[in-house]
């Protein structure tokens, strides 16, 4: 597969998770990805960008923006790094535990880390306390060699 990006750059507000997760998928199928794996990037992303959303920016006087790079890497691996400049996560094993949240009384389930490394093949998960988190989400998808699969 030929290798191709796009960056794109959001303030931190739940009206911006749809759009920008609408962008990176419409990137993925025009570079032919199979809907199954598309399907699968989408539900891991979703919990990536929701999670720089509701946690990252508590704290009003950090710079707020969310980063998002999708890759498409020659290997056939879909490659896409969200980096929050939030406040950062303390004990990241405690954070990727599942049903661990930090905000149980906002309907949260605690599953969203849980979730991404189901969805995905790797997970990475970077943070510093107020610098913010970087998650680094792979995925190796299906060769489409002929127009038909
Ligand atoms: P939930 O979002 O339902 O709380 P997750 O599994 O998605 O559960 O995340 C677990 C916990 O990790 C969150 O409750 C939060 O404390 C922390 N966390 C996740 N992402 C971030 C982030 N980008 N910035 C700061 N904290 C985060
Ligand atoms: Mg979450």
């Amino acid at each position: 597969m030929e290798e191709n990006y796009i960056k794109i750059e959001i303030k931190p507000i739940i009206e911006n998770i749809s759009p920008a997760r609408l962008c990176i998928t419409s990137f993925l199928g025009n570079m032919d990805i199979h809907l199954d794996e598309l399907m699968d990037i989408k539900t891991a992303l979703s919990e990536a960008i929701t999670n720089a959303v509701d946690h990252a920016y508590d704290n009003p006087q950090l710079l707020d923006k969310i980063d998002i790079e999708t890759r498409i890497l020659r290997d056939d691996k879909v490659k896409i790094t969200i980096k929050d400049y939030g406040k950062g996560i303390e004990d990241i094993s405690l954070a990727m535990t599942p049903a661990y949240t930090s905000k149980p009384e906002n309907e949260h389930a605690g599953m969203g880390f849980t979730i991404m490394e189901s969805f995905m093949d790797e997970v990475i998960v970077d943070s510093v306390v107020n610098k913010g988190t970087t998650i680094v989400l792979t995925k190796n998808i299906r060769k489409r060699k002929t127009n038909k699969s």
